[in-house]
């Protein structure tokens, strides 16, 4: 879809061309979907930050005083399709910077802001969210980890899993049960808790693709002081709530990089097999660039639900979903036509890796529940 974007926006977009022409390399481009997350590919992402930080595009909708540039809701859509559009890489902190920055801008008193926020954005201190329990994954609400207060600090105890960089991170946001006795939304709360604490044990998981970017967290009697709290006490399903619903601003790069993949895809038909002469597999392909239409359209929406006071969280949950699905129809296509060793596997890799694309971050069913009531109007039950 076409917008005509005021002159400074177009300033915007120009400035940030030009910087990614002169500072995104191939090694950075390559590096944006690495074959399993070594500790070099983790120092090349770092460095990345750094770069990005320095120069002031790292976070750009933050406030200037954390070292963003307040960018405008245009800016931040700007900036996220011409980055997707460079194949720029995520920032290692991907988590960090869209889901727990909110949070301690909103929650944080002003040292956690000082302390942390800086850290985060250069990649100086590597995130993870605690939130999804082997009990407690759609219904977060149901989460068991306990800390309890002993004097000037938190004891916790329980299991986190599913915790994307867990096994890297120096910090972690993490949800607790702080009031038992309240009904479950209301008895959590969120604390801010340095990994390097005595009785914190983290295990490592394998994906199917044999890439470890998550982990399970365990808490034995881990001493938590008191002034990690973010927000008040029990307050943590409002903090949450920030932080998805933060999550869910970015809806630009759910479009931007299916046109990305898609373009890439036919790329590699074009060179690696003859298909493109196929009618069939153009037909497919072309089924599939509809349908990135459709979610670009989804995304505006929501995009200009932000800009316009409307609901923007109800058509970025639909677009969650028809971006997870136009993600693993690519990949059986890809891996259809190219096999095992289409791109030197990436494709293969893909294959295996888009399964996640309709749990991480909300599962596509959770997605149609609040479609069907808040977009379609239809009962709870
Ligand atoms: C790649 C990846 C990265 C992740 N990173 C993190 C992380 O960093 N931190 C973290 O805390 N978690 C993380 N998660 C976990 C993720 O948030 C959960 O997997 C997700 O919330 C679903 O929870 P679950 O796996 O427990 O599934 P469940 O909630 O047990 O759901 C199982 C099935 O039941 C369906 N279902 C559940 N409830 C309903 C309902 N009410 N109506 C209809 N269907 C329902 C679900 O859609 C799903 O199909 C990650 C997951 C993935 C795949």
């Amino acid at each position: 879809m076409d917008f005509s974007y005021p002159s400074e926006v177009e300033q915007f977009r120009a400035e940030l061309r030009d910087w990614l022409s002169a500072n995104l390399t191939d090694e950075l481009v390559a590096a944006r979907r690495p074959a399993g997350r070594d500790d070099a590919a983790i120092e090349l992402l770092r460095a990345w930050s750094r770069t990005m930080a320095d120069a002031g595009w790292a976070a750009v909708s933050w406030p200037r005083e954390y070292g963003g540039r307040g960018a405008t809701v245009l800016e931040q859509l700007i900036y996220t399709e011409e980055t997707t559009r460079a194949r720029a890489p995520m920032p290692l902190n991907v988590i960090g910077m869209n889901n727990i920055a909110p949070a301690i801008m909103q929650y944080g008193t002003e040292d956690q802001r000082t302390a942390l926020l800086p850290r985060m954005m250069r990649a100086d201190d590597i995130w993870c969210q605690g939130m999804s329990e082997p009990e407690a994954g759609s219904d977060l609400a149901a989460l068991r980890t306990r800390a309890a207060r002993d004097g000037d600090d938190f004891v916790v105890n329980g299991q986190k899993i599913w915790t994307s960089l867990g096994h890297r991170a120096h910090w972690c946001q993490l949800y607790v049960r702080t009031d038992p006795e309240a009904p479950k939304h209301k008895g959590i709360s969120c604390l801010i808790v340095d990994m390097a604490l005595p009785g914190i044990e983290v295990r490592p998981l394998v994906t199917l693709n044999g890439d470890t970017d998550f982990a399970e967290v365990f808490f034995h009697d881990v001493r938590v002081p008191a002034d990690a709290l973010l927000g008040p006490l029990n307050a943590g399903w409002q903090v949450a709530t920030t932080t998805l619903s933060h999550e869910r601003a970015g809806a630009a790069r759910l479009y931007a990089e299916m046109q990305v993949r898609l373009e890439e895809l036919v790329d590699d038909i074009a060179t690696q097999s003859g298909a493109l002469d196929d009618p069939v597999i153009l037909r497919r392909l072309g089924e599939i660039a509809v349908r990135i239409k459709y979610l670009e359209v989804l995304c505006q929406r929501s995009i200009s639900a932000t800009l316009h006071g409307g609901d923007p969280f109800a058509s970025a949950s639909l677009a969650k979903t028809v971006w997870g699905e136009i993600g693993q129809d690519m990949a059986v296509l890809a891996f259809d036509v190219l096999g095992t060793g289409g791109a030197n596997a990436a494709w293969a890799n893909y294959r295996l890796s888009s399964r996640s694309l309709t749990i991480a971050g909300g599962t596509t069913q959770i997605n149609k529940n609040i479609t069907a009531q808040r977009v379609l109007g239809l009962p709870r039950k």
